[in-house]
């Protein structure tokens, strides 16, 4: 059980928002960790249930169905927190599914495949287990095209609030002292570069519920990694749109 907990908070780890971004060197030693880690569980898991159980015994199927199932949740979790968020995390498509295919290698090959160097019994249940972790890794790539809560029926979605309001006059922020020139402006407390306020597009500007200002990409990106406003620490309700 601890192992798996482990396993989790790895899963966690490479969630995290600066752990993998680009394919670059540390996210590509990041996500080598995270096989590398799976596998650990996974295997001595498999080899045990196989070697100290009766593999033809109820119990060691039973065993094998659930630590498989368990571990090929993995996407889960990212389901979970898109939904929470309102906002899909932008992961890679070919991160998604190449991953999706790497983790499921070592299974299909011991259940599905009638010469597998263990000697394991072929089974057609590996292939619900296909199914199942590809559908996961399929709502997750849906999610950042349909919005993260395109599954969720309307009556059971969160309160969602939309970022996209007219920009509250700069009076309402305590703009007080602010010179002649930036008065009329507001300034995205994240890139500190003005927010046109006469902008016609609603789209290239945010306003959250506790009334401040930020661009809509910069308040998208930051809604990644959490859900308080960045300048007065207020929580940030979900987005209407994904
Ligand atoms: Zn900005
Ligand atoms: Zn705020």
């Amino acid at each position: 059980m601890s192992l798996y907990l482990k396993y989790l908070i790895c899963v966690w780890k490479v969630q995290s928002p600066d752990a993998f971004d680009a394919l670059n060197a540390a996210g590509r030693r990041g996500l080598l960790t995270v096989y590398v880690k799976f596998y650990a569980v996974l295997i001595p898991g498999v080899y045990t249930i196989y070697t100290f159980i009766d593999t033809r015994s109820r119990l060691s199927q039973w065993l094998m169905a659930i630590l498989l199932t368990a571990m090929y949740s993995y996407w889960l979790p990212q389901i979970w927190l898109n939904v929470r968020r309102g906002v899909a995390r932008r992961l890679r498509i070919d991160y998604i599914v190449g991953s999706s295919i790497v983790h499921l290698f070592l299974p299909v090959y011991f259940f599905a495949c009638p010469e597998n160097i263990a000697f394991i019994r072929p089974t057609p249940l590996i292939w619900v287990l296909v199914a199942y972790n590809l559908s996961q890794a399929a709502v997750l790539v849906l999610q950042r095209f349909l919005g993260a809560l395109f599954f969720i029926p309307a009556v059971l979605r969160p309160d969602v609030y939309s970022y996209c309001a007219s920009l509250p006059s700069v009076d309402e922020e305590s703009c007080v002292g602010a010179d002649q020139q930036t008065e009329s402006m507001h300034k995205c407390p994240i890139c500190l570069m003005p927010v046109d306020a006469t902008s016609s597009s609603e789209s290239a500007h945010a306003v959250t519920p506790c009334h401040h200002v930020y661009h809509e990409a910069c308040l998208a990106s930051w809604m990644e990694i959490k859900l308080e406003c960045p300048v007065c620490r207020a929580a940030l309700p979900p987005r209407v749109d994904g």
